[in-house]
């Protein structure tokens, strides 16, 4: 995600602490500062977005080491009012929600020049599921970003992928590393209707390894036929080659 100039003015501190973020949620922020803060300090943060969001807001956790030369400073927001969660909702590109064992991200836009992976891997915890159904725009840029991610995901724990988008599987067949070591679980296979132009996706578990089978016709509501948009063998090649 494109980072925000964050202000943080802590009670007892004469100057705000200047920084960027590296992750922001209607939750909370991440911030790399040059400066670290301490750990349960109340204050400020103003935010540079349009318009300038200001929140009161508690310090987390002060994370040192993965920012190296900068400081992570985790803070959690209070008293949101509608319009700054609002703000704040749109500009974060995933959810990242805890789940027994460990924890599923979803997507919720494409992978851009703009998407910043560095901020994800710190929130990342135990076995990790990723919900790929909103990634529907890849940018040669985004696919080195990605690669570059899943190398450096933790390795003890077991990725996998769900709903990947038809467009985070092209990728996937074209791409050596894309996947890293992680599993594909589930995938949409969209179709077609050559009467109506309707579209619709359908979802295909893909484990156990080996081509699924699918429907290559599907009843549309106009009456018509709604084709299998794919070429199955390439359209599944990343689990041949996996
Ligand atoms: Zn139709």
């Amino acid at each position: 995600m494109d980072e925000i100039r964050a202000s943080l003015f802590l009670q007892g501190e004469r100057l705000p602490l200047i920084g960027v973020t590296v992750d922001v949620s209607a939750i909370g922020a991440l911030i790399r500062c040059a400066r670290p803060a301490p750990v349960g300090a109340k204050g400020t943060i103003e935010l540079a977005t349009t318009p300038k969001v200001r929140v009161p807001i508690r310090v987390l956790r002060v994370d040192s080491v993965t920012y190296k030369p900068f400081h992570g400073i985790g803070v959690q927001f209070s008293h949101l009012t509608p319009e700054a969660r609002e703000i704040l909702h749109e500009r974060s590109p995933w959810t990242v929600t805890d789940v027994p064992g460990g924890c599923q991200v979803q997507f919720r836009v494409g992978f851009t020049e703009a998407t910043n992976f560095f901020g994800l891997l710190g929130q990342l915890k135990g076995n990790v599921a990723f919900d790929l159904s909103g990634v529907r725009q890849i940018s040669s840029v985004g696919v080195k970003k990605w690669v570059h991610f899943v190398e450096r995901l933790p390795a003890g724990s077991r990725v996998r992928y769900v709903r990947c988008s038809p467009q985070f599987v092209q990728q996937a067949t074209m791409i050596r590393n894309f996947l890293g070591r992680g599993e594909v679980e589930s995938v949409l296979v969209p179709y077609s209707c050559v009467e109506c132009g309707a579209t619709q996706e359908v979802l295909v578990e893909v484990h156990g390894g080996g081509i699924p089978q699918i429907d290559e016709e599907l009843d549309c509501t106009c009456g018509g036929v709604l084709e299998v948009d794919v070429m199955q063998d390439v359209f599944f090649s990343f689990l041949v080659n996996a």
